[in-house]
């Protein structure tokens, strides 16, 4: 299956639950006899209903609505305009990935049982399709069964994972993680971090730790910091993701779990609402579930008419 065909499956929960409200909400307005019109109130709340239901978030469906009343009278239709603005909200956010010294070191951050070691897994292997040479670096010394998880995903994707044997302090493993990748010519560094630690103080103490060993090891590392987000914890994802960027210095979002909900709307919430680009989408628990985000294809995914 193309990238296509997998976002387009993932959305199969949240389109059953969209598309039918939308559709026949746009029906009506799109009709030849009322497109010169402008829209009556009935149809915008009717839309602003079917939008939140998805889990598009307030402030997004506000913007959205404002938009095609704004713009409505040119003949375009609502279906259109909608697709359009939704589109637009997904271009704002994104940004060119960080691209400079190597190895190219990408940290994962996000709380625990969000899906945080299977993506380092899929990502380490949708980075090697892509040609690259990446090793992971399982810095989630807390838990030993993470760290177990992550082996097998490593094996899973056929890379190097990097681990402690003993001592349990993540930095010192970030920096070996680094060293590793230097001597062996690998050109990203995958590093796996804790998503829970007594307080959440610790936590951002400790990932603040880890990119500073980063920043001394390698110019303008982190590169990256991907929050992995659960689409299926909805709006309270945004108050966590809010929290990490404050303190982990995020740069993008990895929205996983994106076939479990019918909330998929969640990541135009993201993009309004953040302003993050998101990166890659999770679509399932195998290895190849992960793919790269593409605002087109998303929305040509969500909006499509046959399906
Ligand atoms: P962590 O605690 O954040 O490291 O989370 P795990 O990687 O252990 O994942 C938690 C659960 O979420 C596991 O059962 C995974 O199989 C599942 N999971 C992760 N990503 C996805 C996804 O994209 N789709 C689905 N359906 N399940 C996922």
């Amino acid at each position: 299956m193309g990238f296509f065909d997998k976002i387009r499956e993932s959305l199969a929960r949240t389109k059953q639950q969209f598309v039918g409200r939308f559709d026949e909400v746009v029906k009506r307005a799109d009709a030849p006899e009322s497109r010169s019109r402008p829209v009556d109130v009935e149809t915008i709340e009717a839309l602003e209903e079917a939008l939140i239901s998805a889990d598009v978030g307030i402030a997004a469906a506000d913007r959205i609505v404002a938009t095609v009343r704004d713009r409505r009278g040119r003949g375009d239709s609502l279906r259109d305009l909608v697709k359009e603005e939704i589109r637009r909200i997904l271009h704002d956010a994104e940004r060119p990935a960080p691209d400079g010294h190597r190895p190219h070191v990408v940290m994962i951050v996000g709380v625990n049982g969000t899906g945080k070691t299977t993506t380092v897994g899929k990502l380490a292997r949708l980075m090697k399709e892509e040609g690259k040479t990446p090793i992971i670096c399982a810095a989630d010394t807390f838990r030993a069964a993470a760290v177990e998880q992550l082996e097998i995903w490593a094996h899973r994707a056929g890379v190097d994972l990097i681990r402690t044997h003993g001592g349990s302090d993540p930095a010192a493993v970030v920096f070996d993680a680094i060293a590793a990748g230097k001597a062996r010519q690998r050109d990203v560094v995958l590093v796996d971090t804790a998503g829970r630690l007594h307080t959440r103080v610790n936590l951002m103490t400790e990932l603040d730790k880890i990119r500073r060993i980063a920043a001394r090891e390698v110019e303008g590392a982190p590169h990256e910091v991907l929050l992995v987000l659960d689409a299926t914890v909805g709006q309270n994802g945004l108050v966590q993701a809010r929290e990490f960027m404050n303190a982990a210095g995020v740069n993008g979002i990895i929205l996983t779990k994106l076939d479990g909900t019918a909330k998929g709307g969640i990541a135009i919430a993201i993009a309004h609402d953040l302003k993050l680009p998101i990166r890659y989408v999770g679509v399932g628990e195998a290895i190849d579930d992960l793919i790269p985000f593409s605002p087109d294809e998303y929305v040509d995914a969500l909006f499509e008419e046959k399906w």
